[in-house]
């Protein structure tokens, strides 16, 4: 044998081998998630169950009590490690694979909302003035099948998971307490993922890099209380128009147009790029010799929220008030949940890769009203907050989070579970 055909052959048996490994491993690869499918539609109906037991007995931030005895019992049944001295009645479940890999936390929360809105659900609250109307128990429904799918699978999945079902998110205190917590020291998951629920489709995934919302910040304006009424008022609507910019006159505090394909997020267009509000009522009233005026102001712009208490002052200074003016000052600076780019664009990939291309939902916006204080997590590690569709237009059904008609097609806790056991499986290697 001369030493080119020994060489040839000695490439050709690497390449064959190489090639075998890798399709036996893509092989496993499709097996696994088809595997998280079959597991999820056998829980599926059970999950809906339990969200509709969480959705009965809401539990306000602070008193979620009977929410985590329920989360823990699950947990314990499923064989995770439990863990509740977090903070507050958090729970952590820990699940352990079998192989060697990364440590994966996946958040959901557990409080609900000081709602007494009509529920023309089966399977409504049963605590006066307490509803899940921001989705919660979709959420935790979800995290527990995520448990429950991986678990199953536990053999051949890598690394740890931790399931961090977190309350008072709603207070914006939960996150902040448990990542100051010296039990989450101790976890130090390398990556951090969650989603929420929304008025998108139902099912569709979407999420992009870095800000998902605007940020979001509470502003105290205290002048003396010599003015009249009307000029109060009149201050008012200037300070307000002072304080709206938006793409040729579009309008994106209309949230409902986040889904309108023309504007909405999926469009790179989307009016919800560029943009700074301030909410319709501002909240006006006199203390002692002081008026105070308190207003929400959303701004997509990091760099610009510089700019927003100089536009005050000038709007006072236009008007000559400036010598009635005591102080501008923010009342609330929450951080604003912010998507590691890598983790983001590598999550898209897995996903894209298991289930088809296009299959999450490239988000070009950025939603005004709401945030999430996941953004704690983020400070801590790099994570990635996925938003899911849970809307039946032809339904009726919208999943406005916190609207007076919130309602969630439960087909979404499907997707959800079969999505993200996918994702966590695959991120654990
Ligand atoms: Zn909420
Ligand atoms: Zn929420």
């Amino acid at each position: 044998m001369n030493k080119q055909i020994l060489l040839l052959l000695l490439v050709v048996n690497t390449f064959c081998t190489q090639y075998i490994v890798y399709g036996q491993g893509k092989k496993s690869e499709i097996a696994t998630h088809e595997s998280i499918r079959l597991e999820t539609d056998k829980i599926f109906e059970r999950l809906v169950q339990i969200r509709r037991d969480f959705h009965e007995n809401p539990e306000l931030a602070g008193k979620e009590k009977r929410t985590q005895e329920i989360i823990k019992k699950y947990l314990l049944d499923l064989g995770l490690q439990v863990e509740t001295d977090i903070y507050g009645y958090g729970v952590v479940g820990i699940l352990e694979g079998a192989k060697k890999g990364k440590k994966i936390a996946w958040r959901a929360e557990m409080d609900a909302l000081p709602n007494d809105f009509p529920d023309k659900s089966d399977f409504k609250s049963k605590v006066k003035g307490v509803q899940h109307g921001c989705g919660h128990d979709i959420h935790m429904a979800i995290a527990i099948g995520i448990a429950e799918v991986l678990a199953k699978n536990k053999k051949s999945l890598h690394g740890t998971v931790y399931f961090i079902f977190q309350p008072e998110e709603e207070t914006f205190a939960g996150a902040k307490k448990i990542t100051e917590n010296e039990i989450f020291s101790k976890f130090k998951p390398d990556e951090i993922y969650g989603l929420h629920v929304t008025a998108l489709p139902v099912g569709q995934i979407m999420v992009k890099p870095n800000e998902m919302f605007a940020y979001q910040k509470e502003i105290r304006i205290q002048f003396k209380n010599t003015l009249s009424a009307e000029e109060v008022k009149e201050l008012t609507v200037k300070i307000r128009n002072s304080l709206v910019r938006s793409k040729n006159g579009s309008k994106p505090w209309e949230i409902q147009s986040i889904t309108d394909p023309k504007i909405g997020l999926t469009n790179p267009n989307t009016i919800f790029k560029d943009y700074l509000i301030a909410e319709e009522n501002f909240r006006a009233y006199s203390k002692n010799d002081v008026f105070r005026i308190d207003a929400e102001v959303y701004e997509t712009d990091a760099a610009r929220l510089k700019n927003i208490i100089p536009t005050i002052e000038q709007v006072m200074k236009d008007n000559n008030y400036a010598s009635h003016l005591l102080s501008i000052m923010y009342i609330k600076e929450n951080p604003t949940v912010l998507n590691d780019p890598n983790l983001t664009r590598s999550s898209i990939n897995t996903l894209d890769n298991i289930y088809g291309k296009g299959f999450v939902t490239p988000d070009y916006g950025q939603v005004p009203y709401f945030n999430d204080d996941f953004a704690y997590f983020q400070q801590k590690i790099p994570g990635v907050y996925f938003l899911l569709g849970g809307s039946n237009f032809e339904k009726g059904i919208i999943a406005m989070n916190h609207a007076p008609n919130f309602e969630v097609d439960e087909e979404c806790i499907r997707t959800g579970v079969r999505t993200f056991s996918s994702l966590l499986f695959q991120k654990g290697k």
